[in-house]
């Protein structure tokens, strides 16, 4: 692995020999994987042959290999989300510190694990607004939003100052911030070619713009989840500092145990509560996380998931890709039923019949394949479904059926 001369000068540095020995070891061996079962529509099937609790997070485990995802119907219907471990601390921090319903906004989004999560950890009667700015990353946020399917999550395209525009207050704001990338060299080796100095001045001024900007949104007494998957402390530590001296927030602990190995901060002179995972010391790639409490009373009501959902549909300065509800397309004079509607946790059962498929079946099916149905089926639109998870529908015609999956969803190469 070619590491940057200057990454290795600087976090030898910050590390200090140990962590830095274990760290550089870690490199030649394989990530874990670790996935998160969706609380709703996971059913305790026996999906994965050996499984390992990981301990700061509810219903995720490591595997003991990896398996060929991608041709896993079950990770299409939603039943689980493939996530790095050290991610999942955030299950940790939003359940020790929320209790009650909130309006939450998870500002930079996608590919939508943290947004996933956020949804399964909030209390019943919250709503998500999960949003991204970048077009094409924010549609493979709603398609994996989509399959989540839970209703009570709107899926936003918009950059942080356009909600300041907005009289939108949230109770917790996640700013998973883009950023340069350390915790990522081990997985990604692409992330080591973009990596230079240049490239860490240029996120902090970018994450300290994103905070900024958003700041305004957060109600006196609400949370900000700071993260990023980096290491230095230009990004994390020097960043934290300016949220509590700048923005005016108090830094708040979290429970954490001694044998899960997390690092509490780098920089010197500045014992704040932060969590960091290294590769080689905690068994994830690498992640950064603090939480801040914004400073003051707030006054103003808090806003239920019904009014924010009518906020955000009508408000002409958001742009909504979902709003939790999916309908029917109007295609000429018919109807047709969408994905989104059969992967949807408010699908109700009884709406279309259903035919369960065979493995095969299933991912000749999320591959747009034309499907031989047997004898019975009943015409119109049909749901199918493995091990009874709806992964979208047919239009069964007698003779043949059309395959109504998305066209950019299909699994390409099978
Ligand atoms: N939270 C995601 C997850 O857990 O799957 C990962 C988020 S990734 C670290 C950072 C995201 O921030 C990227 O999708 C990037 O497109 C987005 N981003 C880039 N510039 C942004 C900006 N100015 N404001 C908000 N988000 C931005």
């Amino acid at each position: 692995m070619n590491l940057p001369q200057e990454f290795i000068d600087y976090t030898s540095a910050l590390f200090g020999k140990e962590h830095w020995q274990n760290f550089i070891k870690a490199f030649n061996e394989t990530p874990a994987t670790s996935v998160r079962f969706n609380p709703w529509k996971y059913k305790q099937e026996q999906i994965f042959s050996s499984m390992k609790p990981v301990p700061w997070c509810q219903d995720a485990y490591w595997l003991k290999e990896r398996p060929n995802f991608t041709l896993d119907p079950l990770l299409h219907a939603g039943v689980y989300y493939v996530q790095e471990a050290g991610s999942l601390f955030l299950d940790c921090v939003l359940r020790q510190y929320i209790d009650s319903p909130v309006l939450a906004l998870d500002l930079c989004a996608a590919p939508g694990g943290k947004s996933t999560l956020m949804r399964a950890a909030l209390p019943h009667g919250s709503m998500l607004i999960s949003n991204e700015p970048d077009r094409r990353r924010a549609n493979i946020l709603l398609e994996n939003m989509l399959k989540q399917g839970h209703p009570d999550v709107l899926v936003t395209h918009n950059y942080p100052q356009d909600f300041h525009k907005t009289s939108l207050i949230f109770d917790v704001i996640l700013v998973d911030a883009p950023c340069s990338g350390e915790g990522l060299f081990r997985k990604d080796p692409g992330a080591i070619k973009e990596w230079s100095l240049a490239n860490v001045n240029f996120c902090r001024k970018r994450q300290r713009k994103i905070l900024e900007d958003i700041w305004p949104c957060l109600r006196p007494g609400g949370l900000l989840v700071y993260s990023t998957c980096t290491f230095n402390t230009k990004e994390n530590e020097e960043n934290v500092r300016f949220i509590i001296e700048e923005l005016g927030a108090e830094i708040l602990p979290v429970q954490i145990k001694q044998e899960w190995e997390i690092t509490g901060s780098l920089l010197k002179g500045w014992d704040f509560p932060v969590y960091r995972f290294i590769p080689g010391i905690t068994q994830s790639e690498g992640l950064f996380m603090a939480v801040l409490r914004k400073k003051g009373e707030y006054t103003g009501h808090s806003i239920s998931p019904s009014f924010a959902r009518r906020y955000v549909q009508g408000n002409k300065l958001i742009h909504l890709l979902s709003d939790g509800n999916p309908q029917p397309e109007q295609r000429g004079k018919e109807k047709i039923p969408t994905t989104a509607q059969a992967l949807s946790l408010n699908c109700t059962k009884d709406a279309y019949p259903y035919i369960e498929l065979t493995l095969e079946q299933s991912q000749s099916y999320l591959h747009r394949e034309t499907l031989s149905l047997p004898a019975g089926v009943p015409q119109g639109f049909v749901i199918v479904t493995y091990m009874k998870h709806p992964l979208g529908f047919i239009k069964n015609l007698g003779e043949r059926a059309n395959n109504l999956y998305p066209k950019n969803w299909a699994i390409r190469n099978l």
